[in-house]
């Protein structure tokens, strides 16, 4: 025994410190991995190595620790809630995995393997739906649609994924629109075939927009949504048992399919459903009362409307109103009303661009709504 193992032995105090340090970062590495949906139970731990020196600030260390952390989990999996797989970026993380709004649906893969997210009624009427005005009724209506995996990979390549099972889209359904908050949500709903076969429902939906359905009161329409989903999740886990077994048989694998596609069907009709009990209630309202008639919507709007949303269309000469729940109005400039409909945000946005929009000036917006009024 000599001395040199206590020399080298930290204090007690270090000790305490380490042990601290330690377990914060233990704490980190859980927590960074739950945010990026790779915390599953089971699970190897997924080893990641950061990087600390005095000369790091706490904002570097943070963004350094978190990229590392999200690095470590893309490669553990292709299958994350409410997210779809990038293959141009091969993650789950990105930018790209997620829609960048509530109302867009998933649209399929751009050619270089990055999924496309839509407007819900774009994509409808880009998929051939010819009941999209019914979207934008009074009152509008829910509605659904089973797309197919050819439709989702018609551009994709095949370096870039199109044979790859990563994260192979079987079939989706797409949904909307659901008011929830006074914003209107569509959703996309996937069965996936991932590694070794397994097959998952994949809704993908904002955070938020899943759990307000979660929570939403027995018996109301959200909650009917709810149910359907979990039913859909349920019937899909009694199919992958058979799926996995039924792999090198091609026929057994048809049939799946077919059964598959019967469960997607049913959740979209199921889905729509929904939307038409919603109708079928709302229409006393509509005849006691003709103040849902699009004129008088048109007027309702116009007359909460804020100042940026007047323009004049210098092409048509005339009027443009947004109004609440994506409706625009169009009104002469003699405050006749010539029609309402949808204008995509982005639509609108490069219009202004273009200047065909220009906003009016608050003498004008107030003129024309004397003139409306008096129609
Ligand atoms: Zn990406």
């Amino acid at each position: 025994m000599d001395g040199k193992e206590d020399l080298d032995k930290p204090s007690e105090a270090l000790q305490c410190e380490a042990a601290a340090a330690y377990a914060a970062l233990q704490r980190f590495h859980q927590l960074a991995l739950a945010e990026c949906a790779a915390d599953r139970d089971g699970d190897a731990p997924l080893p990641v190595t950061l990087e600390w020196s005095p000369l790091t600030t706490f904002d570097q260390f943070v963004s350094d620790a978190f990229a590392r952390c999200r690095a470590a989990a893309s490669e553990r999996g292709p299958i994350r809630e409410r997210h779809v797989y990038c293959y141009h970026c091969r993650s789950v993380c990105c930018e790209h995995a997620k829609p960048n709004s509530h109302s867009c649906v998933f649209a399929g893969y751009a050619d270089t393997g990055r999924p496309k997210w839509m407007e819900f009624c774009n994509f409808l009427l880009a998929v051939d739906d010819d009941r999209v005005d019914l979207l934008f009724a009074e009152p509008p209506a829910v509605l659904a649609r089973v797309i197919g995996r050819r439709t989702l990979i018609t551009e994709q390549l095949e370096s870039y994924g199109r044979k790859s099972i990563t994260y192979r889209i079987l079939g989706q359904v797409v949904a909307g629109y659901i008011t929830m908050r006074g914003l209107c949500f569509a959703l996309t709903i996937q069965v996936v075939e991932g590694k070794r076969h397994r097959l998952a429902v994949q809704v993908i939906m904002s955070e938020e927009a899943c759990e307000t359905i979660a929570d939403a009161a027995d018996g109301s329409s959200l909650n009917r949504i709810h149910n359907a989903i979990a039913t859909t999740r349920e019937q899909i886990r009694k199919i992958d048992n058979q799926w996995q077994a039924a792999q090198p048989n091609r026929k057994r694998k048809k049939e799946l399919t077919n059964q598959i596609f019967s469960v997607l069907n049913h959740l979209a009709a199921s889905l729509e459903r929904k939307g038409r009990q919603h109708r079928r209630r709302s229409r006393h309202a509509e005849e006691r009362s003709s103040q849902n008639r699009p004129v008088h919507k048109a007027r309702d709007d116009i007359r909460t409307a804020r100042v940026q949303d007047f323009f004049r269309d210098e092409i048509k000469r005339s009027i443009v109103v947004i109004g609440k729940n994506r409706r625009s109005h169009v009104f002469t400039e003699a405050g006749r009303h010539i029609t309402s409909l949808h204008i995509p945000t982005d639509k609108i946005e490069s219009r202004c661009r273009r200047k065909r929009y220009c906003p009016m000036a608050t003498a004008d917006i107030t003129r024309f709504r004397e003139v409306v009024a008096a129609t």
